[in-house]
């Protein structure tokens, strides 16, 4: 989940917690500073937190100084979470400059192999066919935890795929 956190994502932590499923949270560090308790309550409940940078930029457009100074603010703002390892770069936009970087910091960047392009249908059931249609054993489905209709879709994918025999586990596991 990208962009967060947010006003709706307790409602998915709920969702998260009653389906005994773990997630993982690529967060800006605005919505870090706005919503710690959240992040707080993420990690306590065995999510995993990563970084989302701190302003959202096309990191492969950026000086490397700039790069790691999205990651580092970000990371900082993360107090009494552990500092996050996973880097989901802001539209999936990476290129060995930024790959050095991430690496640098010790972190490693993931992208994704399902989109749901959740933020642009902004439609839970549009949202859930397209996480149905495209997961395989070992995919990352891309959701964005700003949006009701995104989280609303949540339970009816882990319902569905937990029937079809997956299981879920955070990238870090995944990894
Ligand atoms: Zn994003």
């Amino acid at each position: 989940f990208d962009d967060g956190p947010g006003p709706q994502t307790p409602q998915l932590l709920d969702t998260l917690k009653a389906k005994g499923v773990r997630a993982t949270f690529f967060t800006i560090g605005p919505h870090v500073r706005s919503y710690p308790h959240v992040v707080a309550r993420a990690v306590q409940e065995g999510h995993v937190v990563g970084n989302h940078t701190w302003n959202h930029p096309v990191l492969s457009k950026l000086a490397p100084q700039q790069v790691a100074n999205e990651l580092t603010s970000t990371n900082n703002v993360a107090a009494g979470a552990p500092s996050p390892i996973l880097v989901r770069p802001p539209y999936g936009a990476k290129n060995p400059s930024v790959m050095s970087v991430i690496g640098q910091h010790g972190m490693v960047a993931v992208i994704w192999d399902v989109d749901t392009e959740d933020w642009k249908n902004r439609n839970s059931s549009i949202s859930t066919q397209r996480a149905l249609a495209g997961v395989k054993r070992g995919s990352i489905i891309l959701m964005h935890d700003i949006h009701p209709t995104s989280v609303n879709a949540v339970p009816c994918i882990l319902n569905t795929l937990k029937q079809q025999g997956y299981r879920f586990v955070t990238v870090q596991t995944l990894l």
